[in-house]
């Protein structure tokens, strides 16, 4: 190779380089820059993605199939929240929160903290034997309107410059939500048998958005005692209910004795580990219809 060309080889390698350099570098900071926002349980992870899009990297504390009123914190769990900017906390009395939260922020003072329960009206549990108020808010697709509202009020906080993007994405999902909240209404409109028994009574607030009545079988968080599924058994032939709803975080025995009596069936519905809300609950309202009609 002459002189001459080994000049021309340079510089074109140079130039591949410099090209190759060029196209990595705006990807390797964008992934740097996402936004690390951490959220309570994985429903909220489509929350807050469907909000902040490319500019966010969400995680949820709650891992698939952990039970969010028991769930302890891993120590990579605590040592990841140092590079969180935001937590948007359920904000509902739900245990994990309880028990964890002034632990989680100790680790990391400069997170935002949102509340995604503000402007919620919480309503009681169901639970005769435990009452208080029902933590579980994000079963009515009307409150997590709220929700994401106070979502992007955090987002627009720490990021004001892409305000627009977050309040366009949000009224984006806002849309789906209420497509959603018809759909749900219109499919239940006209059902006669309106009570319903589930293991773990995490469906108040839709019950409520939809005029149900839900029946937990669970008594402060355990298996209950004989007399009261003696009690249920009795409603539960009384107003002719033929599915019991469990949730795949739970054991429930219990679940699976009530309706052998009943001479029903078991039908497993996901109201807090389910991460993909929307096609959730189109699942969920259609296994109501089934089981209501
Ligand atoms: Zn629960």
């Amino acid at each position: 190779m002459s002189y001459k060309h080994r000049i021309t080889a340079s510089i074109i390698l140079a130039f591949i380089f410099f090209i190759t350099m060029a196209s990595c570098a705006p990807a390797s900071r964008q992934s740097a820059g996402k936004i690390g926002v951490v959220v309570t349980v994985l429903p909220q992870v489509e929350f807050v993605s469907s909000i902040g899009g490319d500019r966010v990297s969400v995680s949820a504390m709650v891992p698939p199939g952990a039970n969010p009123h028991t769930y302890e914190v891993t120590p990579a769990q605590m040592a990841g929240l140092s590079s969180a900017r935001m937590y948007a906390k359920v904000g509902s009395p739900i245990e994990f929160e309880l028990t964890w939260l002034d632990k989680l922020i100790a680790q990391n003072p400069g997170m935002l903290v949102v509340d995604c329960s503000k402007g919620i009206d919480l309503i009681q549990s169901t639970d005769p034997d435990e009452p208080g108020i029902d933590p579980h808010i994000w079963t009515s697709v009307r409150n997590v309107k709220v929700m994401v509202r106070n979502i992007c009020d955090g987002l627009t906080r720490l990021d004001p410059v892409f305000t627009s993007y977050y309040e366009d994405n949000r009224d984006s999902y806002l849309r789906k939500l209420d497509a959603l909240d018809a759909d749900i209404t219109a499919s239940l409109e006209g059902i006669a048998s309106r009570t319903f028994i589930v293991y773990h009574p995490a469906w108040g607030y839709f019950a409520h958005d939809y005029g149900l009545t839900q029946l937990g079988i669970e008594q402060e968080g355990k298996e209950p005692k004989a007399a009261y599924m003696a009690r249920l058994i009795d409603e539960a032939k009384q107003k002719n209910i033929k599915v019991i709803f469990v949730s795949p975080q739970y054991d429930e025995r219990s679940a699976d004795a009530i309706a052998a009596e009943i001479g029903g069936k078991v039908v497993s519905i996901d109201a807090e580990g389910a991460r993909d809300y929307l096609d959730n609950m189109r699942k969920v309202a259609q296994a109501f219809k089934e089981a209501l009609k």
